[in-house]
């Protein structure tokens, strides 16, 4: 069956068209600035050639047309009729904590994914636009939300819970909820195949490296711990988000430059991380050749970077009582050989020497230590898209 999957973010919205029988992406785009007076829609049909279109996108219902235009054009098309759409998977960002699995969209569902819209102001009143697009354009079409906090609902309280007065989780929910969920289920998954290991038997720590970046403890398929909170502010430095930081220094600042809550969150959220730190830029591949001219604020961001990334994984082989696989995954996991290479430094006290050659692969699921390694590191590429697919299959 051919499941289209949704991600709607606040002014994009990204998708996949994907046959869940050979698990092709059969069309893959992007429709960009919903909202500004000019949009875009890029559209990628498989084994053909990327399409532009400019076209005002006033909401995502407007983009949600356009991608089933795109999907059913007769030069880039790639069904005929949106009949042959079967199912429709939506990621939707916070399930809070009503929503440990995926789940069939109905009305009730809507209503409790709204319910979750102050604990992730930016991400689910997108998503909910998208939903309901959809449940108009697509009428009779079944949906599946996949919520990218589910996975980490196993974390027992000892890992979700601040040392806050209690009153604050009894009455706002406030706890570490963690995200990219999606990708840590998958991705674990992976590893234990491609590791060769029951992951009903397994422990595994999964390092999402992308634009946002989260690592999680997956003890037997299950998440038991993740850096992410009650936020994706937290854990890891990022590209733009500072990741940990004590919270007093919010004070500091405040009275330091006269400067506003909101106004701060969007220092921590958006002008921190690899770009704060660097003054640079926020993507590891300008990182990367800035270091290789001797750029030291590149160097010492770097170097932040991987020291968090290792500290992370030191505390979660402690949280499982050891590890099988260490594996890395998304953007920078995937793709940036020296990342990998300074982290697994940090890691030589577990057996763990990895081969620089397959360390320059790409692409692919290579495994990076040798046979004899106790503690396998490898790189798995996550897929998101299709782990919401599958799902939705399985739902259905
Ligand atoms: P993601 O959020 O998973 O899509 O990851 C996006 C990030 O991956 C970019 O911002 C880059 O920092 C990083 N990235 C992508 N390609 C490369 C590459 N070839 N080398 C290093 N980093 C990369």
């Amino acid at each position: 069956m051919k499941v289209l999957v949704i991600n709607c973010g606040s002014s994009s919205l990204k998708y996949q068209l994907i046959d869940s029988e050979s698990e092709n992406a059969l069309a893959v785009g992007i429709c960009e600035r919903i909202g500004q007076d000019i949009s875009y829609l890029k559209h990628t049909p498989n084994g053909g050639e990327k399409i532009v279109i400019e076209a005002a996108m006033k909401n995502h219902e407007d983009a949600i047309k356009m991608v089933l235009d795109a999907l059913t054009n007769s030069k880039y098309g790639v069904i005929k009729s949106l009949d042959e759409i079967s199912a429709v998977g939506h990621r939707v960002v916070h399930g809070g904590e009503k929503f440990a699995t995926s789940t069939i969209i109905t009305d009730e569902v809507i209503q409790a994914i709204e319910d979750c819209n102050d604990l992730a102001p930016l991400h689910n009143p997108a998503n909910l636009i998208g939903i309901r697009a959809c449940a108009k354009l697509m009428k009779g079409v079944p949906m599946v939300a996949v919520f990218d906090t589910a996975f980490h609902q196993t974390m027992p309280p000892k890992a979700y819970l601040y040392g806050l007065p209690n009153e604050y989780y009894n009455n706002y929910k406030i706890r570490k909820y963690g995200f990219h969920g999606t990708s840590h289920s998958y991705v674990s998954q992976m590893a234990a195949k491609f590791i060769g290991r029951d992951i009903n038997d397994s422990k595994i720590i999964v390092c999402h490296l992308g634009n946002g970046a989260s690592i999680s403890a997956v003890l037997n398929g299950k998440s038991i711990d993740t850096s992410m909170g009650f936020t994706p502010l937290a854990g890891l430095v990022m590209g733009t988000r500072s990741g940990d930081i004590d919270p007093s220094i919010i004070d500091f600042i405040a009275k330091k430059e006269n400067k506003s809550l909101d106004e701060i969150m969007n220092v921590l959220n958006k002008e921190s991380g690899m770009q704060g730190m660097s003054e640079l830029s926020s993507d590891f591949r300008d990182l990367n050749d800035a270091i290789d001219i001797g750029n030291e604020k590149a160097r010492i961001a770097f170097d932040v970077f991987v020291y968090r990334v290792a500290k992370y994984i030191g505390s979660y082989i402690v949280a499982m009582n050891g590890v099988d696989a260490i594996v890395f995954t998304a953007g920078v996991g995937e793709n940036d050989w020296r990342v990998r290479e300074e982290v697994c430094e940090y890691l030589g006290f577990l057996g763990i020497k990895i081969d620089l050659e397959k360390n320059m692969l790409r692409g692919q699921a290579v495994m990076l230590t040798q046979p004899e390694c106790k503690v396998k590191v490898c790189i798995v590429p996550t897929n998101e898209e299709l782990a919401i697919a599958r799902e939705t299959v399985s739902l259905l």
